[in-house]
C-alpha cells in the first residue's frame, strides 16, 4: 500500500480531496472499499507481533480497517488534529468522547443548549454512573466560571447550537476549562471544519456527526472523535475497541466521497442561507430570524471572529405559534419536512415537537425554543426556487 498524502503541506481544499488516501497495489484513483471483517497473517508469529503492537497491520475491523482508516486520517487533516477515530454515528462519537474518560465521582459542565440526544446522555445516563452534571447558559461566562470553580473532568459545548444557533466563546471557555483541568470537547457539527476549527480556539477534543454535512447527501450515518494522539491512542481507542460502535467500511467510503466536495457545498449552502435569512426576516408572518450572519444576532461579532461564514442553518419564529408553523410547513412544495440536516436537499423541522420534544415546555422556554420556531437546513437547490417556496408558504 502506498500513501500519497503529505497532509501537513497541503492547503485545506487539497486535503479534502487527497488527505489520508492510501492506494493498494492496483493503483486505483478512488479510495478502495475494503469490505472485510478480518485479516490473514503469514504466520502465527506475525499475528502475535501485531497483537503486541510490535508490527504494523490490521487485526479486526471492529477497531481498524483500511477504508475507515483513510476516513479517520482525512478527518484529522481537516481540523489539524493529531489523530481521529471513526464511529458508527455522531451520538456514538459524543458518547465515546465522554465515557472513555469519565468515572464515578467526576463532574461534567456543559452548555444547556445541546442536541437532544446529547442532553439525554447528560441528563439521564451519566448521573446513573455517579457523574455529576452541571448545565450552564453557555453565553454567560460568569456561569462557566462559577460552575468550573470546583474543577471538572470534561466540558461539553456545541457552537452554533441546535436549534437556537447560539454562538459560544470557545477561547474564553477553553481558558476556564483548562484552569479547572477539564478536557474541553466541542461538537462542531453545525459549522463543519470548513467554517470553524475548534482546536485553534483551545478545544482539546472535537466531535462530529458525519451524517450531516460530511456525508452531505443524506445517505449514511457516521461520526468521528478528534484529538491528540495520546488521547486517541491511550484513552479513546481502548474504549471503542472493546465496546464496538464501529463505522462500517462502506459508510467510510461514502463519507470519503462526501468530504471531496465538503468545502464547495458548505460555502454554497452558507451563502444561500445568508440571503434566505435576510429574505425571511422581511416576511410579515415571521416574528424573528436567528442567523449568526445577521447583525441582529446576539453574538454576531463573536460568530464573525470564530467562523469563516455563518453556516447553512437558519432558525425562525413563525408568528401565531405551532398552528401557523404547521400550516406553513404543509404548504411547502420543495423544502421537505425532516429532522436531518446538512443534506444537499433543503429540510425543515419543528424542534418543539421533534428533536427537542423530550425536554418539556419549561426547559424549551429556557432555551428560547418556542412553539412557533422552525429550523431550516439550506441545501444546494437554486436559492431562487427556495425563496419562492418559502414565500408562498410563509407569506
Ligand atoms: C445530528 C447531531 C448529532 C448526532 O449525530 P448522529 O449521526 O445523528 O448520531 C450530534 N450533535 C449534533 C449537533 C447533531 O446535529
Amino acid at each position: 500500500m502506498a500513501n500519497d498524502s503529505q497532509d501537513g503541506a497541503w492547503r485545506p481544499r487539497t486535503r479534502m480531496v487527497h488527505g489520508g488516501t492510501v492506494r493498494s497495489q492496483f493503483g486505483e484513483t478512488s479510495e478502495a472499499l475494503f469490505l472485510t471483517s478480518g485479516y490473514v497473517y503469514d504466520a502465527p508469529e506475525e499475528a502475535e507481533a501485531r497483537f503486541k503492537g510490535e508490527a504494523p497491520g490490521f487485526l479486526y475491523s471492529r477497531f481498524g480497517n483500511p477504508t475507515v482508516s483513510m476516513f479517520e486520517d482525512r478527518m484529522a487533516a481537516l481540523d489539524g488534529a493529531e489523530a481521529a477515530w471513526a464511529t458508527a454515528t455522531g451520538m456514538a462519537a459524543v458518547n465515546a468522547a465522554l465515557m472513555c474518560q469519565l468515572k464515578s465521582g467526576d463532574r461534567v459542565v456543559a452548555a444547556r443548549a445541546l442536541f437532544g440526544s446529547c442532553r439525554y446522555i447528560l441528563d439521564e445516563i451519566l448521573p446513573r454512573f455517579g457523574v455529576e452534571v452541571v448545565l450552564v447558559d453557555g453565553t454567560d461566562l460568569d456561569q462557566w466560571a462559577t460552575a468550573l470553580a470546583n474543577g471538572a473532568a470534561c466540558v461539553l459545548i456545541e457552537t452554533p447550537s441546535n436549534p437556537g444557533l447560539e454562538i459560544l466563546d470557545m477561547r474564553a471557555i477553553a481558558e476556564l476549562a483548562h484552569a479547572a483541568e477539564a478536557q474541553f470537547i466541542v461538537d462542531n457539527v453545525f459549522a463543519t471544519p470548513v467554517l470553524q476549527r475548534p482546536l485553534e480556539f483551545g478545544a482539546d477534543i472535537v466531535v462530529y456527526s458525519a451524517t450531516k454535512h460530511i456525508d452531505g447527501h443524506g445517505r449514511v450515518l457516521g461520526g468521528a472523535v478528534l484529538g491528540t494522539r495520546a488521547f486517541c491512542e491511550g484513552t479513546l481507542k481502548p474504549y471503542l475497541r472493546n465496546t464496538g460502535p464501529s463505522l462500517s467500511p462502506f459508510n467510510a467510503w461514502v463519507l470519503l466521497k462526501g468530504i471531496e466536495t465538503l468545502d464547495l457545498r458548505v460555502r454554497a449552502q452558507s451563502a444561500a442561507a445568508a440571503t434566505l435569512a435576510d429574505f425571511l426576516a422581511d416576511l410579515p408572518g415571521i416574528a424573528r430570524v436567528l442567523y449568526p450572519g445577521r447583525a441582529d444576532h446576539p453574538q454576531f461579532d463573536l460568530a464573525a471572529a470564530q467562523m469563516e461564514a455563518s453556516g447553512s442553518l437558519i432558525s425562525f419564529d413563525v408568528a401565531g405559534g405551532k398552528d401557523s408553523a404547521f400550516r406553513a410547513l404543509k404548504r411547502l412544495r420543495l423544502i421537505a419536512i425532516s429532522n436531518n440536516l446538512g443534506d444537499a436537499k433543503s429540510l425543515i423541522t419543528h424542534p418543539a415537537t421533534t428533536t427537542h420534544q423530550r425536554l418539556g415546555q419549561l426547559e424549551r422556554a429556557h432555551l428560547g425554543i418556542g412553539d412557533g420556531m422552525v429550523r431550516l437546513s439550506v441545501g444546494l437547490e437554486d436559492p431562487e426556487d427556495l425563496r419562492e417556496d418559502l414565500a408562498q408558504a410563509f407569506a
